[in-house]
Parts: structure tokens; sequence; C-alpha cells
């Protein structure tokens, strides 16, 4: 049987570059899967349904919600949020290192359900880089910027509840900070008893 691959909880402000991280994660580490988030908010230019997120109206989210689909949901600046349950856990079975990139309300639901995931916070170096970040990048009105600032001030005071925290300052030295502890945890020896017996029977049969 195969190791069961990590649950990896990436949280932190919009703005904060947890999409770039992850991506430039992904091409270091082949074994990392991305979990593709469900979302009732409308796409912004250039996102795809099905890689980005699956697109959903309100109903369709909430009758999935009513079947228990997810594994962990919010509602975050007014639109709902949430992990499609099966497909993680099939990914995870099949040893892979899956990615959830949610909010601090659905990684405290993973928390508590997962106890052995590894919850990671990805920060901005300052507000005023992050507020300047999200204008850069052109996606969204003033108001929904503004919201996105002051929900990054009152989230912060929660970061104490994750594993890591890593300030996005540079994005290189980010990434491989979040790589060295996803290798580090995948070392674990609670990770590893399978691989441990393994090399003790090998140990024991040789003369
Ligand atoms: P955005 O609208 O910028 O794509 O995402 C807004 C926020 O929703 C981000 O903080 C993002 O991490 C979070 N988010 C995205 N997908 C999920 C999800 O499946 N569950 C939860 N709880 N939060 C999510």
């Amino acid at each position: 049987m195969k190791e069961r691959g990590l649950l990896i909880v990436i949280s932190g402000p919009s703005g904060a570059g947890k999409g770039t991280i992850c991506s430039e994660l992904r091409k270091e580490m082949p074994n990392l899967v991305y979990s593709v988030s469900m979302t009732t908010r409308d796409p912004r230019v250039g996102e795809k349904e099905g890689i980005n997120y699956f697109f959903r109206t309100k109903e369709q989210f909430e009758e999935l919600l009513a079947q228990g689909d997810f594994l962990e949901y919010a509602k975050v600046y007014d639109n709902y949020y949430g992990t499609p349950k099966a497909h993680v856990m099939d990914l995870l079975d099949e040893g892979k290192h899956v990615i959830l990139e949610i909010d601090i309300q659905g990684a405290m639901q993973v928390k508590d359900a997962f106890s052995d995931g590894v919850f990671i916070y990805i920060v901005p170096p300052s507000l005023s880089v992050l507020s300047n970040r999200l204008n850069g990048r052109g996606t969204d009105a003033q108001d929904v910027i503004n919201k996105r600032l002051s929900l990054a001030s009152s989230e912060l005071a929660l970061a104490h509840r994750y594993d890591y925290i890593v300030v996005n300052d540079i994005l290189d030295e980010a990434v491989e900070k979040v790589a060295s502890i996803l290798r580090a945890e995948a070392c674990k020896i609670s990770r590893n008893k399978e691989k441990i017996q393994d090399i003790y029977k090998q140990y024991m049969t040789k003369e």
C-alpha cells in the first residue's frame, strides 16, 4: 500500500502571492497536485472553468453543500467557496500531495478533520505592499480591494493557528521556504511507517 500524500493547506490574504508560489512549487515538486475549488463568484478575465475554479450558481452550490459533497467551505466576500471532497480523497490515497489554497475559515474546518495536514500561512511583507499588489493587479473594483485589505488585517490575528508562516517578500525565497517545509514534512517518521518497516526488513535479512 502507498503512503498517503500530504494534505497541504495554504492560506493568506488575496494578493499575498499564494497562487504564484503554488505554481512555482509544482514545477519543483511533480508529485504535487492542486485541488480545484468551486465558487459562486464570477470568473475574472482569463480564468477558466475547471482550471482556476468550477464556477457555479448559488443554488447549485447550496445543493452540493446539502449533499455533504464539500471537504470544507466558506463564504468569502459574499460568495461561496468550497473544496469538492471526493477528488481530494482519491488523490491522497494515490499518494499525491494535494494543495488546498483556501481561506482561514475553511482551513480551520480542515484542521478539525485532518490534524496531520500541513498548514501554511503566506503573508505579504506589509499592508502597503499588499495594497499596491491588489491595485496593480487591476482585476478588482476599489470597494472589493478595500474589503480584502480590512479582512487581511483581521485574519492575521488568527495566523498562529497554522503550523508555518512564510513572508512573501522575494518570491524565489518564499517558494524555497515552502518547498523545504514540504520536504521535511514528507520525511516525518509518523508519515513513513510502511517505509520504516521495509527498511527494517532489509536490515534484518542482511547477513
Ligand atoms: P479569489 O476570489 O481571490 O480567487 O479568492 C478569495 C479567497 O477565497 C482567497 O482567500 C482564497 O484562498 C479563498 N478560497 C478559494 N477557494 C477556496 C475554497 O475552496 N475554500 C475556502 N474556504 N476558501 C477558498
